[in-house]
């Protein structure tokens, strides 16, 4: 398995609310009540930890991509 990297994507005044697997781009959001920075960190680290990296094919990651360039 190619390495896996995980990417804080969105915070809420300084919490981690969604991250990302830079390999497959799945994403993992921390959505239950969270009481602080390192308990966010942890409950979407524990989600990237435990998520199967799937590969996609060109098009789709092609599509994400421009998706990606073209949000705020
Ligand atoms: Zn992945």
């Amino acid at each position: 398995m190619a390495k896996r990297k995980l990417r804080i994507v969105r915070r809420t005044n300084n919490i981690p609310v969604l991250g990302v697997c830079e390999f497959c781009n799945m994403q993992f959001p921390a959505h239950h009540p969270l009481s602080g920075q390192s308990e966010a960190q942890a409950a979407i680290q524990q989600q990237f930890n435990a998520h199967k990296c799937e590969p996609e094919d060109m098009n789709q990651a092609a599509a994400r991509t421009v998706r990606e360039a073209t949000k705020d």
